[in-house]
């Protein structure tokens, strides 16, 4: 599981993120949903080890992670503008984190069909990511980030940037992603209706706070705030 111990960071005088405690259970898809500058992307690069807690602890499967190196921790992380190498393949792209660590060729190929197949993206493994959709080099930063086998995967809004139509297909591909891979994954969104639809739990964060954690239904059912109530009131 992950557990963050009452963490906060800020910068300057601004609280980022305000003391949270959290606890995520090993094998849930958690939706970290919440306004613009709520401290999403912060907690996540916090998890990922990017940013350090000014207080506060965070445990990776019962090791305080603060104190690994960011190797030791392997994360698997995707973000908002896909951030492929433009001069590699989609089959290096995906295989970059495998020839860092000096696994065997044969074993590297093996691995980089069955991720292609994975995220259905089987025969592009030549192509060249100007050479894909948004949504097709969103598949392949995600294959990129689980060719390691990663302990937790965070993906900040991974979806962001794309076309509503294109977002509302990947939302289900997702789903259905992680119905097959079961890795611990945390997926930030400012969409309610992303979180409500994709998570098996959703964690409202409101200014640096937590402000309610629960199932979709609990949240959407009852909201015990009316910062909740009216942040999930805005889905039609
Ligand atoms: P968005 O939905 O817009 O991505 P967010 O919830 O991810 O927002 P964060 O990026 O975590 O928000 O930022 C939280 C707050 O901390 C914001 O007010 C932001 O301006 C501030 N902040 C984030 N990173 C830094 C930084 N490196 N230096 C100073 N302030 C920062
Ligand atoms: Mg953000």
């Amino acid at each position: 599981s992950i557990l963050i111990d009452n963490v906060s960071k800020n910068f300057g005088d601004f609280q980022a993120v305000a003391d949270i405690r959290l606890e995520i259970q090993p094998g849930n898809l958690v939706a970290l949903l919440g306004p613009s500058g709520c401290g999403k992307s912060t907690l996540l690069r916090l998890i990922a080890g990017l940013e350090l807690p000014d207080s506060g602890q965070i445990w990776l499967e019962g090791q305080d992670a603060t104190r690994q190196r960011l190797q030791e921790r392997n994360i698997g992380f995707v973000f908002q503008h896909y951030a492929l190498f433009k001069h590699l393949t989609v089959a290096q792209n995906i295989a970059f984190g495998l020839e860092v660590r000096k696994t065997p060729k044969a074993q590297i190929k093996a691995r980089v069909e069955e991720l292609l197949g994975l995220v259905q993206l089987a025969g592009y493994g030549g192509r060249y990511p100007a050479q894909l959709s948004g949504g097709q080099r969103q598949r392949v930063a995600l294959a990129r980030a689980l060719v390691v086998e990663p302990r937790v995967l965070l993906l900040d809004e991974p979806f962001g940037a794309l076309d509503a139509r294109v977002r509302k297909d990947l939302r289900a591909w997702l789903r259905r992603l992680h119905d097959e891979v079961h890795v611990t994954t945390i997926f930030v969104t400012h969409d309610p209706e992303e979180a409500l639809e994709v998570s098996d739990t959703i964690v409202v964060m409101n200014k640096g706070r937590v402000e309610q954690v629960g199932s979709p239904v609990e949240i959407y059912d009852h909201p015990e705030s009316a910062f909740v109530m009216s942040f999930l009131g805005q889905v039609n």
